[in-house]
């Protein structure tokens, strides 16, 4: 059976590139960072020069990288690094939940959080972000790229205000790293989160960037790792992953291997509003990262055209969460202010650099069919 996966915004699959640069850290050249005979020396090495590859990708330097599980404990990391009790926190209601469950259980230990409203295309005002400012704020956490609809946030602006205010600036940028260009010097971030499986790269493995000088409590207590940001032994295949991933991430944005996938992204989405009617896509007047699209489909739930899709193999999402057996609508869509029957009726199409103008050729011999057949059973649909 043939199997299409458009689904990269969960996760991507690891490039045969830089699963070969992972293999030889599982096997011979295992040791471990900090030893200090050949082993372990090895081990260094390897681990600094990929952190030279992520600094690249980021536009920061090397000494500014700490390697993290991934994207969530960077988020982690990043906010309950920086905020205490007292302190006064600024972020969006479209966050990840790695920062929006991280707000929450701020909240619990003293600490006031404002989450900022986005308009119906799921845009954070920078203005908002400004008007919301108090004397105690001490940090602005705001996302990158949206990792349901692919909206890029006004993150410069936004970097300018918190800069002006001295306040530190957050941003989660692990649905944007590899799909456009970073500069954490232009974002004028302090901290930036990214995680490898996002880019082709491994999982269980990201990046916190902390700019220098901005000092962090870390999540965990024990070695001096990280240079006492985060302890444990580094995860030395993981990293190299990361490394790897980085660099060709960042080499694809230089060769057009976005353009590509841009050109498919924007085929499939454009057919799709050709050939379905009652279908528009959320947050489609935004600036979006080029792979993802976030369609409703009125008349249909989003959960029934994911499983149908995925009987006929293809593999793509909704943005809904199944919390104690009953259907959430997605806090973004909501947050937008989408109806919930319209947020229910959403899917997630997110393209990568694996797929070829096949799958969606693929992907548009099924979905009109599906949703077709879906609309059959619907009491509201009487075309
Ligand atoms: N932040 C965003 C925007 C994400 O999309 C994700 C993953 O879905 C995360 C954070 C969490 O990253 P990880 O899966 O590496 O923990």
């Amino acid at each position: 059976m043939q199997r299409v996966y458009l689904d990269s915004n969960a996760t991507t699959p690891i490039l045969p590139e830089v699963f070969e640069a992972m293999r030889p850290y599982y096997l011979d050249q295992f040791g471990n960072a900090s030893s200090i005979h050949h082993h372990g020396q090895h081990a260094r090495a390897a681990v600094e020069r990929a952190r030279e590859s992520v600094a690249r990708l980021l536009g920061c330097r090397a000494a500014e990288v700490v390697f993290t599980s991934g994207g969530t404990e960077a988020d982690n990391l990043a906010i309950f690094g920086i905020a205490q009790p007292g302190d006064h926190v600024i972020a969006s209601q479209i966050e990840h939940h790695a920062v929006l469950n991280t707000c929450k259980r701020l909240e619990k230990r003293g600490v006031e959080v404002t989450y900022l409203r986005v308009d119906g295309e799921g845009l954070v005002d920078p203005d908002e972000a400004r008007k919301a400012l108090r004397p105690k704020t001490k940090l602005i956490s705001i996302m990158m790229a949206n990792n349901e609809t692919g909206v890029i946030e006004p993150v410069e602006e936004i970097g300018r205000i918190a800069a002006a205010a001295d306040v530190y600036f957050h941003t989660d940028a692990v649905q944007a790293a590899g799909k456009i260009p970073i500069d954490v010097k232009k974002i004028g971030c302090d901290l930036l989160s990214i995680s490898a499986h996002k880019f082709h790269g491994p999982q269980g493995i990201g990046a916190l960037y902390v700019r220098r000088g901005t000092l962090i409590d870390p999540l965990f207590y024990g070695g001096n790792h990280e240079r006492q940001r985060r302890a444990g032994t580094e995860n030395l295949p993981g990293i190299i992953g990361l490394g790897c991933a980085a660099e060709i991430a960042l080499r694809g944005l230089q060769n057009g291997d976005m353009t590509r996938v841009a050109k498919m992204h924007d085929r499939l989405e454009s057919t799709l509003l050709e050939q379905i009617d009652e279908a528009g896509v959320n947050s489609g007047a935004a600036p979006r990262v080029p792979n993802t699209s976030n369609i409703y489909f009125d008349h249909i739930e989003g959960e029934a055209m994911v499983i149908a899709l995925d009987l006929k193999g293809l593999a793509v999402s909704t943005g809904a969460a199944c919390s104690s057996g009953a259907i959430e609508p997605s806090h973004v869509l909501t947050a937008m202010g989408l109806p919930p029957e319209r947020a229910r009726a959403s899917i997630r199409f997110s393209v990568g650099k694996h797929n070829t103008e096949d799958d969606i050729d693929f992907a548009l011999s099924v979905i009109p069919a599906t949703i077709a057949r879906l609309r059959e059973l619907s009491p509201t649909y009487t075309r």
